[in-house]
């Protein structure tokens, strides 16, 4: 037997139910504040992703799947969604249109992590991203959706948590600041952040390890550094939440480790799942567009991570699933031959509607019929075909009634909603 990839899994039907009740809630909220749907290919160009996330990052490091394709030419499978979208923007000209675009996708990514409790291989995202604003209302925004989406879906218990990451202008100083500081704490730090330390001292503030962690407790922050312009935004960013009652927290340590990485950053964190974990992850973006080829414009997006989602969710009780509207009993070959042309009339009309295939005995297709919930059950055998009516029996009431065959399928039509 042949198993799937590890690291990947199937998402089987049962449970794909409650992935689209998270999904309708989405793109339902989306939409509402004027996001339109954009559907991405899987697969680019791996330089896309290189010089988007960045040679340096463990994403680009070890975990995209990337392979050369026929012709030699090296290509990915995505690892997140943000390169593709602004690759988009840029190559449809959007911004010649109105530079302010507003776009959520949902689907699949893929990175080579060490497959553990809600980190796999090929796992899914709902991502929202926004170009052209550079308000912080924006900024906002974004945390107020998730807020908003959370709480819809009744998981209560996520935090956000918010920090501002400068500009061009404030950055320097600052990371002249945290490099002098990592240079005197260098021996505590692991290889990965001696490593770091002189390319990209700020991903030392996010190391997962410890002893990092330990190292770095009273690093200078960022926020402590910010220009005139970027306090002015964060300011106003954290102000609004407030009056929009979004409950935040500020994480010094949050961080991105990209320069085109701007003010705000910010992340949903849980405890739902056991360990403190992050749902969701964003920030702003304003050097992107144009490091891709793109005008100078501005930029904000995030990701929610779907199986975590899902997962939390999943925790909950859910609402109970309502079963077909009709599950019809059929007794005999000529009673499932009638049976089954009724259902494909019925289900083409917009019924749920539902048959035992195996023509199994009456008892055991009215178990079936309890097992899915079905509302209402039609039985029809020898006896009812030469009656020339089939009996429609109501499983919350209990009550039966004779439909003719004559005009059945119209007269179920009206009789079951
Ligand atoms: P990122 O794109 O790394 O900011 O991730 C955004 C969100 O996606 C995270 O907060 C996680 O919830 C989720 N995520 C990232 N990597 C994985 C993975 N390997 N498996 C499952 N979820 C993931």
């Amino acid at each position: 037997m042949i198993h799937l990839i590890r690291g990947f899994k199937d998402i089987l039907p049962e449970e794909v139910a409650l992935w689209q009740r998270i999904e309708a809630a989405a793109r339902d909220l989306f939409e509402r504040f004027g996001y339109g749907e954009i559907r991405i290919p899987i697969m680019e160009k791996t330089k896309l992703f290189a010089r988007s996330i960045g040679e340096d990052t463990d994403i680009v490091e070890k975990e995209m799947y990337t392979f050369a394709d026929r012709k030699g030419d090296l290509l990915t499978l995505r690892p997140e969604a943000t390169a593709s979208v602004v690759r988009a923007y840029i190559q449809h000209k959007l911004h010649a249109v109105d530079p302010a675009q507003k776009f959520y996708l949902i689907g699949p990514m893929f990175r080579r992590e060490r497959p553990q409790k809600g980190r796999y291989r090929q796992f899914y995202q709902i991502d929202v991203e926004a170009f052209g604003i550079a308000a912080p209302h924006i900024d906002v925004q974004m945390i107020f959706m998730l807020h908003n989406l959370f709480n819809t879906l009744g998981v209560g218990d996520t935090q956000a948590q918010v920090n501002s990451l400068g500009c061009p202008a404030c950055r320097p100083g600052y990371r002249q600041a945290l490099t002098a500081f990592l240079d005197q704490v260098a021996s505590q730090l692991c290889e990965d952040c001696l490593r770091r330390k002189d390319r990209n001292p700020l991903r030392v503030l996010d190391c997962k390890s410890p002893q990092c962690q330990q190292a770095v407790a009273d690093a200078p922050a960022i926020v402590d550094h910010l220009c005139p312009a970027c306090r002015e935004h964060f300011d106003t960013v954290t102000r609004t939440l407030k009056t929009l009652k979004v409950p935040f927290e500020l994480n010094k340590r949050l961080v991105r480790g990209l320069d085109y990485y701007t003010r705000t950053a910010f992340e949903m964190q849980t405890t739902a799942l056991g360990a403190q974990s992050a749902v969701a992850g964003g920030g702003r973006y304003d050097g992107l567009v144009k490091a891709l080829g793109g005008p100078d414009t501005p930029a904000i997006g995030f990701a929610i991570g779907f199986d975590r989602l899902a997962e939390i969710v999943g925790q909950l009780q859910q609402p109970p699933t309502s079963g077909p509207s009709l599950f019809i009993a059929a007794l005999g070959p000529q009673a499932q031959q009638a049976a089954f042309e009724w259902l494909s009339r019925l289900g083409a009309g917009g019924m749920a509607v539902e048959m035992d295939y195996a023509d199994r005995s009456l008892k055991a297709q009215m178990k079936r019929a309890d097992r899915l919930n079905a509302c209402h059950v039609l039985i029809v055998g020898a006896a009812e075909l030469e009656k020339g009516a089939a009996v429609l029996r109501n499983m919350a009431t209990k009550t039966q009634q004779d439909i003719p065959l004559d005009g059945l399928v119209k007269e179920l039509e009206t009789l079951i909603k």
